[in-house]
């Protein structure tokens, strides 16, 4: 059957949101940049506030608030890390990183600050869009927990009976094996870094980010897979790991 095109997929007119819809604000100073992803985002039905600002920002966040925050870290007033964080101190609201900057390090940090997940620049508007509704997932996901089952692909993991399965097949898996499959299940497609493995699987109990790599790759192996050819365990270089359900295309 062929794919349904986009005209009948009920086409939002550029300022007729869609009912419902998520409210993104965009935060980003560069004019250009800020009207393309107001288009953009306004083409695929979200109601979109922006700012040029850090301050701004602050101010729509703590006032009328919003859905998802995609967030500049090269911002005019104050640096985008600190931003993130005074966004943290007021509420738990999604914050997609945008940066220009492809450095890791800040990556991992602002991961590991709060931020949601994060793009380098220059991103398309269809990669905006996917990391926004996988976003938006995770969090309506995390609100309720409303099952001690979780499924990502062929995979199950019962955190009940602390019994996972791939394929129908019974996992056998140490207890740290096992609390860290159960984590990442969680959060199907979200980037988790090391340091957040260690503060909430392990609460630093078992040891060093060394270690995560040693426990990472047994799981690996008993998932039947390797770094070289992963299905739902993918390294996102220096830093950290994105689970999720390998494609059906092979
Ligand atoms: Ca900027």
């Amino acid at each position: 059957m062929p794919e349904p095109s986009a005209r009948h997929l009920a086409p939002p007119a550029p300022g007729a949101p869609h009912p419902n819809a998520p409210t993104v604000l965009v935060v980003e100073d560069d004019p250009f940049l800020r009207t393309v992803l107001i288009r953009h985002l306004t083409s695929v039905g979200h109601p979109v506030r922006s700012v040029g600002t850090a301050l701004g920002a602050l101010r729509e966040v703590a006032g009328a608030g919003c859905d998802l925050v995609v967030l500049d870290l090269g911002l005019p007033d104050l640096d985008g890390a600190d931003v993130l964080k005074m966004i943290r101190s007021v509420t738990d609201v999604p914050v997609i990183i945008s940066t220009a900057r492809d450095d890791e390090n800040d990556i991992v940090r602002l991961l590991n600050d709060g931020a949601d997940d994060y793009l380098v620049k220059p991103f398309s508007g269809s990669h905006l869009s996917a990391r926004i509704a996988a976003v938006l997932r995770r969090s309506a996901a995390a609100a309720p927990p409303t099952t001690h089952l979780l499924e990502v692909g062929g995979l199950t993991v019962d955190i009940r009976r602390r019994e996972a399965s791939l394929d129908g097949q019974r996992l056998d898996l140490t207890r740290r094996e096992f609390d860290l499959l159960a984590h990442l299940a969680a959060r199907p497609g979200a980037v988790i870094t090391r340091k957040q493995i260690l503060a909430e699987v392990w609460q630093d109990s078992y040891g060093s980010a060394q270690t995560i790599d040693v426990h990472l790759s047994w799981l690996r192996r008993k998932l039947g897979e390797t770094p070289t050819a992963p299905r739902y365990l993918h390294t996102v270089r220096g830093v950290g790991f994105r689970f999720e359900a390998p494609d059906d295309r092979h």
